[in-house]
């Protein structure tokens, strides 16, 4: 995508559609735009009161004479100071006009401050996503329309540099989006390890290691082994570095959970809740992703990813429920059941993360739990942590990007239900506050240090809703970017 400025009406170049933003005041649409020669375009129109400006509500109109030919009228809603809903509205406009096949936009936002421009932005790039490398190779299929160039009239020169940033956040959000879509078949935890690599060659900023099962199992991470026994495919850790402030001691480590297939192991998934599990691997996308845009932006800060990647298979050589596995961190743990894998080779990466690659604060992303979607939807990640700052850190963050995030309890309490008579603990209690004890489970693994754990169980993937199109959500990049960048 392309993407450009001009301060003027009279300066724009020719495109496909002209799009034209409305507030709605009193049941009536108001343009939120200064540009009075093309008032008597749209006049008749609402005088009609055919168009409301509700929020995300296009229209559009014909007009030869004009420089495009094509005009979107864009509700947004009533006026007010939320980000979220400019996503949603521009989201709506680009779901538009890739039906129609409009390659190239001018948007009209005159007066606008730089906060709303940006916004505008990633509503329509977020929206500008399509995951088609299946149905082409596959079914031959045209390739998916893509807005491909963007120019904003009204928006400064010093406007763009700011577009243009959270354009490399965006595709840092994609690459996440793609790496989750993609066959598991494909996306293995060799692949994974093929993709951090290529970050390493593409951003001379970020330096990868990859280990191996051998490195695994000199390590003695026997949860991580534990769960890759029953796959053909062998585990693998990486570890990745990049260091944007040098003179700061502050590092945060970024550790994602990669189950790159999860049939939950000997207990089975059932159908139903076996078909996304491809997206289990979320989490270490997300972590590669905040770590392309992180390089892409030259982000001012210190980052360490630490990415656990196996399949959770089913086989002869499956890790088994009732017998009991040591961690890395010499802790042993009793599989109660073999579907709460995640929290198992997270325990090992966090205790690895924290003493070998010493880092400030921990933060992990996983789609770790049914029970966090039950708790909270599909529009909220769960928030755990061990530490006030962070946590509200976090909060502030998912405010400003629509990543919202909630706290929930981590408290000892639920302890009692990882209680177990042979080992040190149980991966898993009963039902009961199940993402809970989730996450209590993984606080064994990281001691004293700053920890926030994200259950993005509920938000990685979701069926086409604003502006996102394609199951895998990306969740997570823009809002560690956004924590990084406070
Ligand atoms: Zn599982």
């Amino acid at each position: 995508m392309e993407i450009s400025v001009a301060g003027r009406l009279a300066q724009r170049e020719k495109a496909d559609c002209l799009v034209l933003p409305f507030w709605q005041k009193d049941k009536k649409a108001n343009a939120a735009f200064s540009g009075r020669e093309l008032f008597p375009l749209f006049a008749d129109l609402l005088q009609s009161g055919d168009f409301k400006a509700q929020e995300a509500e296009t229209f559009l109109l014909y007009n030869s004479r004009n420089r495009e030919k094509r005009i979107f009228l864009l509700g947004l809603g009533e006026k007010r100071e939320d980000p979220e809903v400019l996503r949603r509205s521009f989201a709506a406009f680009v779901k538009a006009a890739r039906e129609k096949g409009y390659k190239s936009a001018n948007l009209l936002l005159t007066s606008w401050d730089r906060a709303s421009l940006v916004a505008a932005c990633e509503g329509v790039l977020l929206a500008n996503y399509a995951f088609d490398r299946l149905k082409q190779d596959v079914l031959k299929e045209k390739p998916t329309t893509l807005l491909e160039r963007l120019s904003f009239i009204g928006a400064k020169r010093a406007d763009l540099a700011a577009l243009k940033r959270e354009q490399s956040i965006i595709q840092g959000v994609n690459l996440a989006r793609d790496l989750a879509n993609q066959n598991a078949d494909l996306m293995t935890p060799q692949e994974l390890c093929v993709e951090a690599e290529r970050l390493q060659n593409q951003f001379p900023s970020i330096k990868t290691t990859v280990l191996g099962k051998k490195e695994i199992e000199k390590l003695k991470m026997g949860l991580l082994l534990a769960v890759n026994q029953g796959s053909s495919r062998d585990p693998a850790l990486i570890v990745m570095e990049y260091l944007g402030d040098p003179r700061s001691k502050e590092k945060t480590a970024l550790v994602g959970k990669g189950i790159t297939f999860d049939t939950g192991g000997l207990n089975l998934k059932s159908t139903g809740n076996i078909e996304t599990m491809k997206l289990d691997m979320s989490g270490a996308a997300t972590v590669l992703g905040t770590f392309y845009a992180a390089a892409a932006i030259c982000l001012k800060a210190n980052l360490i990813a630490v990415i656990p990647a196996t399949e959770n298979a089913i086989g002869p050589k499956s890790y088994k429920p009732g017998d009991v596995y040591r961690s890395y961190q010499q802790k042993t743990v009793e599989i109660a059941n073999t579907d709460a894998e995640g929290r198992l080779i997270l325990a090992d990466a966090l205790s690895y993360a924290r003493d070998v690659m010493k880092p400030t604060r921990l933060i992990d992303l996983a789609t770790l739990t049914g029970s966090i979607v039950i708790a909270l939807g599909e529009e909220m990640t769960g928030l755990f942590s061990n530490h006030e700052e962070l946590a509200q850190a976090l909060i502030r963050a998912g405010e400003k990007t629509g990543e919202k995030v909630w706290r929930m309890p981590l408290v000892s309490d639920y302890k009692e239900e990882l209680k177990s008579s042979i080992a040190d603990l149980k991966n898993c209690g009963s039902k009961k506050g199940g993402s809970i004890t989730a996450a209590l489970f993984l606080q064994e693994f990281v001691g004293k240090m700053p920890w926030a754990h994200l259950d993005i169980a509920g938000t990685a993937h979701k069926e086409p809703k604003h502006y996102h199109t394609t199951h895998a959500t990306g969740v997570g990049v823009r809002l560690l970017i956004a924590l990084l960048d406070q």
